[in-house]
């Protein structure tokens, strides 16, 4: 075991571990800081399989910890981008109403945004959104100017780079499998050995409600994954998207509904759904884990939205297996895509937390307790938020009062 405790350990070398590790580390660089990693790598989940979007905070509940960090969060990426040479675009997007009720709906998103503190939003009929988007179908949009793109991967990196430059030390092939407690301090058990720290920080992602339960906390909740699957549209066929255009978000669910991004790095794609995934890591359809399974199956919080949602769920697994419906979901908002012009893509595991009553919950949730916090729900928009949500992080380290 490695004697004298680390000040602070971080469980997690994501977006949102590594933004806190870094601002510890920039703002007190008396205190040693290190970083636990289960992969060989940072941004290796979540992070580094996004849509890469600057959400500009449009659509979540004023008041609400998402709005005001992802409207601070945006704010604050694109100068962070500027300021390390990290390519980015505020290109703009596109909200796409195609039925009479999206349409009215437009209306309370116009609304939200605005009171969100969003400037420059505007609903444009069928004209005006085809001066933006030539391709796009529909019957009216919104335009959000302040929308942009970026790459995580390489946000994150930075982050892991100024983090060591300020002295963090970031262990990879670090997964934490137990805690203890000896003198006063934690003892973090990783397959890397054991570190003691007076303060730990659970940043785990996916895994984040089973750390939090290894370190005694009943956390309330279980994170349940969906996966996102991608599809890329042809490069012949990249007129057809200029930048981004999205559907009109169902209220009653917490992911964006199928989308057309155009990457950072040039190319277009399309998606991404919500499928449940049947193992945490679970990229592709065929994973499956039956341990996972069975945790998320007999847990009351997912047989109780499953009783509400089982048409809806049923209607994303469809989706998943046959791309002609996929095409159909793309081509209410561009009618021109044609099912050869779409390949299969990468895909991505969100983080959900699940209340025991089968809510999602909604915005962003920390739990302190003793001498963790666990960082339980940070979905998207968190990669955008990032950088406030590492602020709050360490609002909430520095009052739990054993660093200082
Ligand atoms: C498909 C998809 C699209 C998205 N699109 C966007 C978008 O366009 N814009 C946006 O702002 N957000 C988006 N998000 C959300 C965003 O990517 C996440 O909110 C964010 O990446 C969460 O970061 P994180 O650091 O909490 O999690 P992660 O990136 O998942 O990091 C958690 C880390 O913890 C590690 N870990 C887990 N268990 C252990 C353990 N026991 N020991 C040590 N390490 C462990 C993991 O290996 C991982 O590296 C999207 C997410 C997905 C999945």
């Amino acid at each position: 075991m490695n004697s004298s405790p680390y000040d602070i350990a971080v469980i997690g070398a994501g977006v949102v571990g590594l933004s806190f590790a870094m601002q510890a580390a920039q703002k007190l660089p008396h205190l040693r800081i290190l970083i636990l990693e289960k992969e060989n790598g940072v941004a290796r989940h979540q992070t580094g399989h996004n849509s890469g979007v600057i959400h500009s905070g449009v659509y979540y509940k004023p008041g609400s910890l998402k709005a005001r960090l992802c409207v601070e969060g945006a704010r604050e990426m694109v100068e962070f981008c500027a300021r390390h040479g990290i390519a980015h675009e505020t290109c703009g997007k596109l909200i796409v109403a195609t039925t009479a009720e999206e349409s009215a709906r437009l209306d309370d998103l116009l609304a939200r945004g605005e009171a969100n503190g969003l400037t420059g939003l505007r609903l444009l009929g069928q004209q005006e959104m085809r001066e933006i988007e030539p391709h796009v179908g529909g019957l009216r949009a919104l335009a959000v100017p302040s929308t942009g793109i970026t790459d995580y991967a390489i946000v994150t990196a930075k982050y892991a780079e100024l983090a060591g430059a300020s002295g963090a030390e970031l262990k990879t092939g670090g997964g934490v499998v137990g805690f203890a407690s000896v003198d006063g301090s934690v003892v973090v058990q990783t397959r890397a050995g054991d570190f003691p720290a007076r303060y730990v920080v659970n940043c785990a992602g996916l895994y984040s409600d089973r750390v939090a339960r290894l370190a005694g906390c009943d956390p309330q909740l279980m994170v349940v994954p969906f996966r996102g699957e991608y599809y890329d549209l042809a490069p012949a066929r990249a007129e057809l998207v200029r930048n981004l255009i999205y559907p009109v978000p169902d209220p009653q669910y917490p992911f964006l509904g199928v989308h057309f991004t155009r990457r950072i790095h040039g190319n277009i794609d399309a998606g991404p759904n919500a499928v449940l995934a049947l193992r945490r890591e679970g990229y592709r359809r065929t994973d499956f884990d039956l341990g996972d399974a069975m945790e998320t199956m007999s847990y009351a919080g997912f047989r109780a939205l499953a009783r509400r949602q089982w048409k809806s769920g049923l209607m994303e697994f469809r989706r998943s297996f046959r791309k002609k419906e996929f095409v159909r979901s793309c081509q209410q908002l561009v009618p021109e895509v044609r099912d050869e012009d779409m390949t299969p893509g990468g895909s991505g595991v969100r983080a959900q937390a699940l209340a025991p009553d089968g809510n999602l919950v909604d915005d962003f949730r920390f739990v302190p307790q003793g001498r963790f916090l666990h960082v339980l729900n940070v979905p998207s928009p968190a990669a955008t938020a990032s950088l406030p949500i590492g602020r709050e992080i360490l609002k909430m380290t520095l009052s739990a009062g054993v660093v200082t």
